[in-house]
């Protein structure tokens, strides 16, 4: 299919899929589609021919291990990855590859799909995997994209996509504003639940789109927007199929019969729930989520800032106001090339020139190309509740932040709708939408990956990493789009790389501006909140207090859980016993190399 015909062709729907678009957000999802295949060059995929085969297993016991598993999950069940890989775009995403690849596309391959249709069959795989010693990835959505989307770490793993036949809502409880979601549940998915039962008393969270798997997002610890934004504080039991097969619920859910699942976290004993998230202890079959109350009102706000300067006293400002809850949501703190960006042009219509894009043209085009105009950095939040407590609040922070000389509120009524503070509103106000996919045509072929670390509200902590990342940035000669996400007592700077995944190149300085980036922020003391599977190993060996104590506690952790290393070996850094040792770690030394020089064979 020619990329214009696939342009053209029908973003697939909620409910014929569970990955599927709401039908209120088709259009703009088949428009985001046109501009996405606008702007791509790279060619189709030839190369793959024969299945890539995971070391430690011969090709023909391979093929027979999955002849096996076809008798019983039923032959449709398990695909072989033998095709050329396929991009696609957000919408329809591959399960078998990350589609924004920072390597070579081939590098963090599956091998095969398998789709378990209930826990029984999730515990199956896990069964089999262990008999032959194959590994395993298990994916709920795989649009876990910036941080290496579908792939696993493991080149030539069994991908388990449990999205595809375990997309059910086993529950949503309007009186405990509770649900109970499957892995392939979307944001979207829930979303229209919610307001096809007419549960208007109910919000959720999500994030900047939709499209994510709530449990997928929810384990790897991803944020949203509303006072519900840490979805991982949110969250209210599990059940979880371990790497030996075994199936245990976490917190009541322990208890047969329990009616408070989904209402109390902890149960008795140690709070277990924690190791399955960012982990590879478990695969997530079910998991409990708190919903949050409609406030009864909501008004989201902006305001703009004149100076790069002025991120420091802004920060002073924000701090007092988010920890007593006068700003109520994780808000964000953008930079107004990012507002450039999320016009959804390619940059070179602003410049065509080598090298990180100039201030000067990012304020000039800010001024002509924005509905808002030109600033340096502005502040998305919103108030709730019904409008005299909202007045009362918004009043506080506008007397704040109007300490900072040039701070200007922006009134909403001025910008049209397709502006991106509407996008910033509808999310804010639960209501999953697709707008942010818009700056990733910042480049043709565009692809994103994240840098996300964690620090402290203040002045003296947003300016050191800003130019931090500004250095970095310009050393490699990339474009820096910086947005502090502030949580209660600490913020994540995100900082997502645009770069064109057809220009080895491009990938190459994003990678290495990304480990310089890591590193200095270590030696400061900041260290990654998540990462893209390609820089586990290195986030991982940031934390490395007491010679690695808690590698260490994890490596025992994990050989306990899954004494044959099969599930999901290296995410998060964590290395079965079978690996370790033999050089998988990937680093800056290792260079661009996913593999490492095989593994213990079985029976030792
Ligand atoms: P999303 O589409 O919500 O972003 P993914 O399905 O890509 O999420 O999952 C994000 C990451 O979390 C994956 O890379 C995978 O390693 C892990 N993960 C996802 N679902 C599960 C699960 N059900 N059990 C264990 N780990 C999971």
């Amino acid at each position: 299919m020619s990329f214009a015909d696939e342009a053209n062709s029908a973003v697939p729907t909620l409910p014929s899929t569970h990955s599927g678009i709401p039908t209120f957000l088709l259009e703009k999802a088949q428009k985001a589609k046109e501009g996405i295949f606008e702007t791509r060059t790279k060619p189709a995929n030839e190369r793959q021919r024969l299945p890539v085969v995971p070391l430690g297993i011969e090709r023909d016991e391979f093929t027979k291990a999955l002849a096996e598993l076809r008798g019983q999950l039923g032959a449709e069940h398990v695909e072989i990855n033998d095709k050329p890989l396929k991009d696609g775009w957000y919408m329809e995403h591959p399960n078998t590859h990350d589609m924004m690849t920072i390597l070579d596309e081939e590098e963090l391959v599956a091998s095969a799909v398998v789709y378990p249709g209930s826990t029984e069959e999730v515990q199956q795989v896990v069964l089999w995997a262990n008999k032959y010693r194959i590994p395993i990835f298990p994916i709920s959505m795989g649009r876990n994209l910036g941080y290496g989307g579908a792939a696993p770490r493991v080149r030539g793993s069994v991908t388990v996509d449990l999205g595809r036949r375990m997309n059910q809502i086993l529950d949503l409880n309007p009186e405990d504003y509770t649900c109970l979601v499957e892995p392939g549940v979307s944001f979207y998915a829930l979303y229209e639940a919610i307001q096809a039962k007419g549960y208007a008393h109910m919000w959720i969270d999500t994030p900047d789109i939709g499209g994510g798997s709530v449990l997928g997002n929810t384990i790897d610890r991803g944020v949203g927007y509303t006072p519900y934004g840490d979805h991982w504080a949110c969250h209210a039991g599990l059940e979880v199929v371990l790497p030996t097969g075994d199936v245990i619920r976490t917190g009541m859910g322990a208890l047969p019969g329990s009616n408070t699942w989904q209402t109390f976290p902890y149960g008795f004993g140690p709070y277990s729930d924690g190791i399955f998230s960012q982990s590879n202890y478990g695969i997530v079959t079910k998991m409990g989520m708190t919903l949050m109350p409609n406030p009864g009102g909501y008004e989201s706000f902006m305001y703009t800032f004149p100076k790069e300067e002025d991120l420091g006293p802004l920060m002073e400002i924000i701090r007092p106001l988010r920890i007593s809850n006068i700003l109520e949501n994780v808000a964000q703190v953008r930079h107004v090339i990012q507002a450039l960006a999320a016009l959804g042009q390619p940059r070179s219509k602003f410049f065509t020139g080598s090298g990180p894009i100039p201030a000067e043209v990012v304020h000039a085009a800010a001024t002509t190309a924005t509905a808002v105009g030109d600033y340096t950095w502005a502040y998305y939040g919103m108030a709730y509740g019904p409008a005299h407590i909202r007045a009362h609040k918004l009043a506080l922070v506008d007397a704040e932040f109007k300490r900072i000389p040039g701070a200007r509120r922006v009134d909403p009524a001025t910008l049209p709708a397709d502006e991106y503070f509407w996008a910033r509103d509808r999310v804010a106000a639960g209501v999953p939408d697709i707008h942010e996919l818009r700056w990733v045509n910042w480049t043709p072929n565009g692809a994103h990956v994240a840098f996300s670390p964690v620090s402290p509200i203040r002045a003296a902590d947003a300016t050191a990493l800003f130019a931090l990342g500004k250095r970095a940035h310009d050393r490699y000669g990339i474009d820096f789009f910086p947005a502090f996400c502030v949580g209660l007592r600490e913020m994540h700077l995100i900082v997502e790389i645009v770069f064109d995944r057809d220009d080895g190149a491009a990938r190459r300085a994003a990678l290495d501006c990304l480990r310089d980036m890591i590193d200095e922020a270590a030696a400061l003391g900041y260290g990654e909140y998540r990462t893209h599977l390609v820089l586990m190993d290195q986030v991982a060996s940031t934390y490395s207090w007491n010679d690695g104590a808690l590698m260490k506690f994890n490596e025992r952790l994990k050989d306990a859980l899954d004494p044959n290393g099969i599930l999901a070996p290296g995410r998060c850094g964590i290395w079965p016993k079978r690996y370790r040792g033999r050089g998988w770690e990937m680093t800056r030394e290792s260079g661009h190399v996913s593999e490492g020089s095989g593994v213990e064979p079985a029976g030792l």
